[in-house]
């Protein structure tokens, strides 16, 4: 039994509530029990084993019962009593964008729909349209949704792939076949989203290793099985190859194999010019008058040396000017997570986290930084509990009192992550935003505004002198809800016009403002805030997604104001204010 296993049994417990239409708190108090166990900082599954789960905030005395008789026995009778009332299969449904509860129990109870091919079928032939609460409209939207997902299918975001990738590491380096073992890949060079994860080991004994590797724990399928390759499936469908090779072709196949194709194709005509063939065992000399081939290489560092270049980090390797700049000398030194000194927009517990202030507050401090933003929702996002300037005000007042505990060893930054509403004005008045350390503007409604209109709403809340930073600047949702239509360009322009710092959105599920953008911000001498969006103490470690995402944007630590610290970074936070 895992933290998992739990969760998701609370989850789905949630969603056939909904299917049989019960009482919405009822419902809220699975999905809360459901974060709350993915939260939790201690060990949840032993406290439910042992029945201590009294106290635990979010999970209350009913929920306390099932997950001890879950713990203890694999199974919940509450749960399969449920269940046994719908197909397995209606589960898929939840996953379409457009289409919810009430519509999936309408198209099961009405058309006997059990399934995506199911749901396809009556959306295609009309009868859907037809039901009353749906029509033409809704049905094209599903239809829509449909599409997206089909279009999606196979693709992993970097947190789901993190997890696959360090179970599999810690796997191969504990076998002692393995000399040298790391992910290669689009994993290792940042990208948001993978298709499959590439593992790269120099092995003396490559077919023991790969024995070992495709009887793995974690394997669920081999989709291949060869002397020197093999490829398997792991319980999640994410596909993992792992290549062996000796320990001197491990530098250049540790090259070849992080790519990108571009930066390959460059790197090998690179080589070209200097005599040389690249590929990705060897560097040979190229045709009879080839330069000889040099000895020291060991590591992939040697490999960029011996071709006369700096080394290139892997985030950075997708043949966009890399090589000219490792050429020249002018490769800029990466932010790195040890960089950062603290964080800004994160919620609580008095909009829709699960921790408390102190709570984070104090994660934050085990987590080694100088301070902390706190940034809850405001009074137009209800759904997410927002604060209204009464609530507001006394968080202030809250944060105030803490930090006079701290006496300047720590810093709460007392913010708001303020609506931007379909206007372009703000959820707050002036005034009280004048009273905030800092901030944060977004969008979290009125999604479909032309590209125009949209532009001219975020524009118009940039220019606010009150706010500090732009949130989530396109509002994707990877692999779940595309970017809204916005101007990009046009919003680091009046970004830049105003001095407003733009959030690098850390959550795996956003990292939003896209990497490919940064290059443009920076050069417009946009500051960047690596913001982990935080709704626990545990979603502050996605810290570690949003650097890779600015690392792969070139960002130095001088870019992003996350890294000053705490005697330094009030100062910057303040500067747009004072250009008045
Ligand atoms: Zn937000
Ligand atoms: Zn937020």
């Amino acid at each position: 039994m895992t933290r998992e296993t739990l969760a998701e049994v609370l989850e789905k417990i949630a969603q056939l509530l909904e299917l049989k239409g019960e009482n919405p708190f009822k419902i809220r108090a699975y999905r809360t029990g459901a974060e709350v166990v993915m939260a939790h900082a201690g060990d949840i599954v032993g406290l439910a084993r042992e029945g201590q789960l009294e106290g635990i905030k979010g999970i209350g005395e009913a929920l306390r019962d099932k997950l001890h008789e879950l713990a203890t026995t694999g199974q919940l009778g509450f749960y399969e009593k449920l269940r046994a009332e719908f197909p397995d299969t209606l589960f898929e449904l939840f996953e379409v964008s457009g289409l919810g509860p009430k519509k999936i129990a309408a198209l099961h109870r009405e058309l006997g729909v059990k399934s995506l091919t199911d749901l396809k079928r009556v959306c295609e032939d009309g009868t859907a349209a037809a039901l009353s609460g749906f029509g033409e409209k809704t049905v094209a939207k599903i239809l829509e949704g449909m599409a997206f997902n089909e279009a999606h299918a196979g693709i992993f975001r970097a947190d789901a792939a993190a997890e696959a990738v360090e179970e599999v590491l810690e796997f191969l380096r504990g076998l002692e076949e393995t000399s040298r073992v790391e992910v290669a890949g689009s994993f290792r060079r940042g990208k948001e989203t993978v298709h499959d994860l590439d593992f790269l080991a120099a092995s003396r004994k490559p077919g023991a290793l790969m024995e070992a590797f495709v009887t793995a724990p974690f394997v669920t399928q081999v989709i291949v099985r060869g002397e020197t390759k093999s490829s398997i499936r792991l319980a999640n469908g994410l596909q993992c190859d792992l290549r062996v090779v000796t320990n001197a072709e491990f530098p250049y196949a540790l090259v070849y194999f992080t790519g990108s194709k571009e930066h390959n194709i460059q790197l090998r005509s690179r080589a070209l010019k200097m005599g040389w063939t690249l590929n990705e065992y060897v560097l040979s000399p190229h045709g009879e008058k080839g330069t000889p081939v040099p000895e020291d290489v060991h590591e992939e560092r040697d490999v960029h040396r011996v071709l006369g270049l700096d080394f290139m980090a892997p985030e950075i390797r997708e043949g966009m000017g890399e090589i000219e700049a490792a050429e020249a000398g002018t490769l800029p030194e990466l932010v790195a997570v040890e960089n950062l000194r603290g964080t800004f927009h994160n919620h609580t517990t008095a909009s829709d986290g699960v921790d408390t202030l102190a709570a984070m507050a104090e994660a934050a401090m085990e987590l080694g930084l100088q301070y902390l933003g706190i940034a809850d929702h405001s009074k137009s996002s209800f759904q997410a509990n927002g604060l209204d300037e009464a609530r507001l005000r006394a968080q202030i007042a809250e944060i105030a009192a803490m930090n006079r505990e701290w006496d300047g060893s720590f810093r709460l930054f007392a913010g708001s992550e303020v609506d931007i509403l379909k206007d372009g004005s703000l959820d707050f008045g002036d005034d009280l935003l004048g009273e905030l350390d800092y901030v944060v503007a977004s969008v979290h409604s009125v999604f479909n505004l032309a590209e125009a209109e949209m532009t001219k709403r975020i524009i118009r809340a940039v220019e606010n002198p009150h706010v500090t930073m732009l949130g989530h600047l396109t509002g994707r949702l990877l692999l779940k809800r595309d970017a809204y239509a916005v101007d990009v360009p046009a919003v680091i322009e009046a970004c830049a016009a105003t001095g407003t710092m733009i959030e690098l959105n850390a959550s795996p599920w956003r990292l939003d403002m896209d990497w490919r953008w940064w290059r443009l911000a920076k050069e417009k001498g946009v500051l960047c805030s690596i913001n982990p969006d935080a709704h626990s103490t545990g979603g502050l470690q996605d810290l570690w997604f949003g650097v890779r995402a600015a690392r792969k944007g070139w960002l130095t630590r001088a870019d992003v104001i996350n890294c000053l610290p705490l005697e330094k970074v009030t100062a910057v936070l303040g500067r747009k204010r004072g250009r008045r």
